[in-house]
């Protein structure tokens, strides 16, 4: 069985984005999805809203249902949307993003920071007009 990919959304930025662009590079594999192999699997959830708490019980929710079809959960590599992680046209970068990162570490999943980069975006972070997420 190949790898899960969890894109976690930021969940103020899901009321103005649906995730498309995500999911299309991901498919496409784009940028922070360039090298995944062909039979990973995909699917994205957001944070549960401020700040971030959530993500402690969808994880959980998650591990179990892994556990039922015998996925182990180190197969799986958590992505924090770049709406999460950098200043974008919605929003300043998630300050509940290390915590966040943190509690998911800690219940053994892989964590990466992005998803897709949007042109405009990398242009602005570039410039110095956006601050990059590291
Ligand atoms: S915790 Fe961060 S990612 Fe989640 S809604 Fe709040 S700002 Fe967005
Ligand atoms: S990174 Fe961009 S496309 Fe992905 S969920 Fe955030 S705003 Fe939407």
């Amino acid at each position: 069985m190949g790898k899960l990919i969890v894109v976690i959304q930021c969940d103020d930025v899901t009321k103005r984005c649906s995730g498309f662009a995500c999911m299309n590079d991901f498919y496409e594999r784009a940028g922070a999805f360039a090298n995944y192999d062909s039979d990973t699997r995909y699917m994205s959830m957001t944070c549960g809203g401020c700040c971030g708490n959530f993500i402690t019980a969808k994880f959980e929710h998650l591990t179990k249902k892994l556990a039922k079809i015998n996925f182990d959960k180190q197969d799986v590599i958590v992505h924090l949307a770049s709406c999460i992680c950098s200043d974008s046209a919605h929003k300043q970068p998630c300050p509940f993003m290390h915590r966040m990162q943190n509690i998911l570490e800690r219940k053994g999943y892989a964590v990466k920071l992005g998803s897709h980069i949007s042109k405009k975006a990398q242009a602005k972070r570039e410039a110095g007009e956006y601050k990059s997420w590291n």
